[in-house]
C-alpha cells in the first residue's frame, strides 16, 4: 500500500521547518528527498540531510527532537543488524521496551517472520533502501499491521554505515478494509438487499436482487422500491407497514411484488432502518428472499387438500369451510342462501358400459357447465363421484322470493347440464336430479343443510329422475325412519325375525306348478314389514347380501323338506335375488354349496333377477348364469318390461322363464297399450321358446286375456296371495287333490 508523504501534514511541516533553518544551501538536498515518495523516504531524506547538516546550520538534536516526536517508529539498526536506537512511537507496540530492543537483534520485531526480515536485509544491503511492505506484527495473542520501510546512512564516502526503519501502523486502516471487505461479503449473500435513503429512494442493490427481479443496479437506483409492487397490497398494507417501521425499526413479512418480465414473485422481505447516533436514519435496509417456489408448494398442498383434482372444483372440505363461512354471513346479514345437490342420472351406466375415461371426461364437462352457471361467490364443489353441491349465498331476505331465484336457477343448471355432450366423439345425453334447501343464518348446522338437500335430491331421484325437488318436513321424516329402520334391520337378521311366504304359481288349468318365497319381517315392533319397507334400505345398506342368502339357504332346506312329500316334491320354488346379491363374487359359490348341502334337485329352484342386474358388465353377468344353468338352476326374469334393457340381449341370455310385470296387467284388455305391450313380450318369449309368467293376475278377465294370447302361466291374488308356509301346504293339498 501506498502512504503518501507528501500530503502528510507534520512532513510537510518538518520539511518548511528544515528549508526555513538551512535556507538556500538545502535546496539539492531536498531534491534527493522528493524522490522518496513515502514516508520514510522523507524521513531518510530527513536524516541524510541530518548527517550533512551536522556541521551546517541545522543541529542534530533539532532533528532528533523532530524523530523523537514522529508519530511513525523509527529504529536505527548498525550494519550488522542490531538495533541502536528507537524512537518513543516504537514503544506503543505491545511488548516492546527501549530497554530490551536497544541493543538487540532486529530479531526481536521479526522475529516471527524470518522471511520478511530476510527479505529486509537483503534489500537493504543490495540496494540501500527497503521500499515498505506491510508487516504482521504479533505479540501475546495482540496483532498490529505495520508498514515497515528503510533505508541505508551512508558516510561521506557513501558507504553504508546503518539503517533506519519506520513503522506506520496500519491496523486501524486494516481493521476498516477487513469490515468493508465482510459487509462486502454479507451485500453479496443470497439474499437480495435493498439500501435506500431516508427519502426511500434506492441507492444500492446487491446481485442476487438483479437475479430475483431481473433489474439491473442502474435501472433501480434512484427509483423508490414501490415501483416493484404487484399490486396485490392494498394502500393500508403499506401504511401499517411503515407505522411499524417508525415505531420499532423493524418490519417482517410477504410482499408481493412483480419481475422485470412481468412475473410476480412473493418475497419474504424484512425491512431495518439504520439510525445515526442522534436518532436520525440514514437508511433503510431490506434484505428478502424469494419465496415464490415454497409459495406455490404450499399452494400445491393446499390445491391437494382442498380441491377435486380431477376438476379443479373445491372438495367437500373446502365446501364445508366455505357454508361455515357464509352461516355466519347469513347470520349477520340476515339473507338467505341456498344449498343445491345434485346428482348425474344413470351416471354408473356410462361409467360401466364406456369405461372410467368417458365418466371422468363428463364429470370435467359437467364441472364447467356448472361453473359457468354461477357468479364468481358461489361455491360449487364435487363430493365424489357424480355428486355436486354447490352454495349460493344472498338471494333475498324474503323466504318466497329466495326460493324463485333459486328454482329459476336450478332450471336453468337442469337445462344446462341437459344439452347432449360430446365425448371425445362420443354424444352423450345426460339428465340430473337436483335437490334444494334453503338456509338463514345458524337456523340449520352445515351438516343437516347438506342432509336435507341430499334428501330433497333423492326424492328428485324418486320421482323418475331429472327433476328438481325443494326439501321439505316429510323427507326429513322419511329419511329419519330410514336411519331408525336401519338399525333395527340389522339386528333383525341378528335376531331371525325374517319368514318367507309363498304365492302359489299356476298354469293354464290353474293348477299349481310352483310358488315364489317372499320374504316378510316380522317385527316385534313394527309389525309385520313388507320387502318394499326393508328391502331398499337392506340394499343400501348391504344388508342384502346376507339377507338373500338367508333367503337361499331357508328355500334349500324348504325344498329338501318338500322332497319328501309326494304332493310338493315336483313344485318349483322361486326366489328373488337382488342385484347386489348376484353382483357378489361368491355368490354362484355359495349357491352351489346350498344346494349340495340339501342335497335338492337344483332344476326345482328358480332364481329371479331383475332386469338391472343385467345393466353392469353384461359378459360377467351371462358367464355367471351359464355356470348356474349348467348346474342345473332355472333362471327367470322378474318385473320384465319395467328395465331400460333393450329386448335384443334376451337371445344371448340362457334364461328359462320372463314374469310379465304386473303393472301390464292393470286395465286388460281394455287398456290398449297394455294389452299390446303383452302381446308383445309374449310373442317374444315363444319365438325365444321362453316360458311366460305374468304376475298380479286378480281377475278372470285378465285370465282369459293372457290365455287368450297364449300365456298359461300365472300367479297373482286370483289364485292366492303370498301366505305363511303351513297355509301354503294346504292350499296345494286342496288344490293339488282338484287336479
Ligand atoms: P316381486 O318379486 O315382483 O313379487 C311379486 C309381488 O307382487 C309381491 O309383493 C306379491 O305380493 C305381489 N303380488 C302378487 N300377486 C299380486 C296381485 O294379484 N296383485 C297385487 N297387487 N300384488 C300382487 P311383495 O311380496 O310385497 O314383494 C314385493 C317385492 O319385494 C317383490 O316383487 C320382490 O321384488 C321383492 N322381494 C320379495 N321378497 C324378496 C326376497 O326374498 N329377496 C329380494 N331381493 N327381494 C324380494
Ligand atoms: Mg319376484
Ligand atoms: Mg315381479
Amino acid at each position: 500500500m501506498k502512504y503518501d508523504t507528501l500530503k502528510d501534514p507534520r512532513i510537510e511541516k518538518i520539511l518548511h521547518l528544515i528549508m526555513e533553518y538551512a535556507g538556500g544551501n538545502l535546496e539539492a538536498k531536498v531534491d534527493a528527498a522528493d524522490q522518496f515518495d513515502e514516508i520514510d523516504g522523507i524521513i531518510g531524506g530527513l536524516n541524510m540531510l541530518g548527517e550533512e547538516l551536522k556541521a551546517s546550520m541545522v543541529s542534530r538534536e533539532f532533528l532528533e527532537n523532530i524523530i523523537q516526536s514522529m508519530f511513525d517508529g523509527i529504529l536505527v539498526l548498525g550494519t550488522d543488524m542490531m538495533i541502536q536506537e528507537m524512537n518513543p512511537s516504537m514503544e506503543s507496540l505491545p511488548g516492546i521496551s527501549k530497554k530490551d530492543l536497544v541493543n538487540s537483534s532486529v530479531d526481536l520485531i521479526f522475529g516471527e517472520d524470518q522471511d520478511f526480515k530476510n527479505h529486509l536485509i537483503h534489500e537493504l544491503s543490495v540496494t540501500g533502501a527497503f521500499r515498505g511492505k506491510e508487516y504482521r506484527y504479533i505479540y501475546k495473542n495482540t496483532e498490529k499491521y505495520m508498514f515497515v520501510s528503510g533505508f541505508g546512512i551512508r558516510n561521506n564516502y557513501g558507504k553504508i554505515k546503518g539503517y533506519i526503519l519506520s513503522f506506520h501502523d496500519i491496523t486501524l486502516q486494516k481493521q476498516k478494509e477487513e469490515e468493508l471487505r465482510i459487509s462486502a461479503v454479507a451485500f453479496e449473500s443470497n439474499e437480495g438487499i435493498i439500501i435506500t435513503d431516508p427519502e426511500t429512494k434506492i441507492i444500492r442493490v446487491n446481485r442476487t436482487f438483479q437475479k430475483i427481479t431481473g433489474y439491473s443496479s442502474k435501472d433501480v437506483v434512484g427509483k423508490k422500491p414501490s415501483f416493484l409492487s404487484a399490486g396485490h397490497h392494498n394502500a393500508d398494507f403499506y401504511k401499517v407497514m411503515w407505522a411499524e417501521i417508525n415505531r420499532t425499526r423493524k418490519w417482517e413479512g410477504e410482499v408481493w411484488n412483480r419481475r422485470k418480465n412481468g412475473d410476480v414473485y412473493i418475497e419474504l422481505l424484512s425491512i431495518t432502518a439504520i439510525k445515526d447516533d442522534d436518532g436520525n436514519v440514514t437508511q433503510y435496509v431490506g434484505i428478502f428472499n424469494d419465496i415464490t417456489k415454497r409459495k406455490e408448494a404450499e399452494e400445491e398442498i393446499r390445491n391437494l387438500a382442498f380441491y377435486d383434482p380431477l376438476t379443479g372444483l373445491p372438495n367437500r372440505r373446502l365446501l364445508m369451510e366455505n357454508f361455515h363461512h357464509a352461516l355466519s354471513r347469513s347470520e349477520r346479514t340476515k339473507y338467505f342462501g341456498a344449498v343445491i345437490f345434485i346428482d348425474l342420472d344413470n351416471f354408473k351406466k356410462l361409467n360401466d358400459t364406456k369405461g372410467h375415461e368417458y365418466g371422468d371426461m363428463l364429470l370435467f364437462e359437467v364441472a364447467g357447465r356448472l361453473s359457468s352457471c354461477l357468479r364468481e361467490v358461489d361455491t360449487v364443489a364435487r363430493l365424489g363421484g357424480d355428486e355436486f353441491v354447490i352454495l349460493i349465498e344472498e338471494l333475498s331476505k324474503d323466504e318466497n322470493q329466495s326460493s324463485e331465484i333459486i328454482s329459476k336457477l336450478a332450471e336453468k343448471i337442469q337445462m344446462k347440464l341437459n344439452q347432449p355432450y360430446n365425448l371425445e366423439g362420443y354424444s352423450y345425453f345426460s339428465s340430473s336430479s337436483i335437490g334444494i334447501s334453503l338456509y338463514r343464518g345458524h337456523d340449520k348446522s352445515v351438516s343437516e343443510l347438506l342432509k336435507f338437500a341430499d334428501l330433497a335430491m333423492y326424492s328428485a331421484k324418486e320421482s323418475g329422475r331429472n327433476a328438481v325437488r325443494f326439501f321439505n318436513p316429510v323427507m326429513q321424516n322419511k329419511a329419519e325412519k330410514f336411519s331408525s329402520l336401519e338399525v333395527k334391520l340389522r339386528n333383525a337378521v341378528l335376531l331371525d325375525q325374517f319368514i318367507l311366504n309363498y304365492q302359489v304359481q299356476v298354469n293354464g288349468w290353474g293348477l299349481p306348478v310352483g310358488t315364489e318365497a317372499l320374504i316378510r319381517w316380522n317385527s316385534p315392533e313394527l309389525g309385520m314389514m313388507m320387502p318394499d319397507q326393508f328391502i331398499p334400505v337392506a340394499e343400501k345398506i348391504n344388508l342384502i347380501i346376507d339377507l338373500g342368502q338367508w333367503v337361499i339357504d331357508t328355500a334349500c332346506m324348504q325344498l329338501e323338506r318338500w322332497s319328501h312329500d309326494e304332493r310338493m316334491k315336483d313344485l318349483t320354488l322361486s326366489v328373488n335375488v337382488s342385484v347386489k346379491q348376484f353382483e357378489a363374487s361368491d355368490f354362484v359359490s355359495k349357491l352351489k354349496s346350498a344346494v349340495a348341502l340339501n342335497g335338492i334337485n337344483p332344476s326345482l329352484l328358480i332364481l329371479e333377477i331383475t332386469e338391472h342386474c343385467l345393466v353392469n358388465n353384461v359378459s360377467d353377468v351371462i358367464s355367471k348364469m351359464d355356470e348356474l344353468r349348467n348346474f342345473g338352476i332355472q333362471l327367470s326374469i322378474d318385473d320384465f318390461g319395467t328395465g331400460y334393457s333393450s329386448l335384443s340381449y334376451l337371445k344371448q341370455l340362457p334364461i328359462n322363464q320372463i314374469k310379465i310385470d304386473k303393472s301390464f296387467l292393470n286395465n286388460i284388455p281394455s287398456d290398449l297399450n297394455n294389452s299390446m305391450m303383452i302381446k308383445a313380450i309374449v310373442n317374444l318369449a315363444k319365438n325365444l321358446n321362453l316360458d311366460v309368467l305374468a304376475e298380479g293376475v286378480e281377475t278372470v278377465d285378465q285370465q282369459n286375456f293372457l290365455r287368450d294370447i297364449g300365456c298359461e302361466s300365472y300367479q297373482g291374488y286370483l289364485f292366492s296371495k303370498p301366505i305363511p308356509l303351513s297355509e301354503y301346504e294346504q292350499y296345494i293339498k286342496m288344490n293339488l287333490h282338484s287336479r
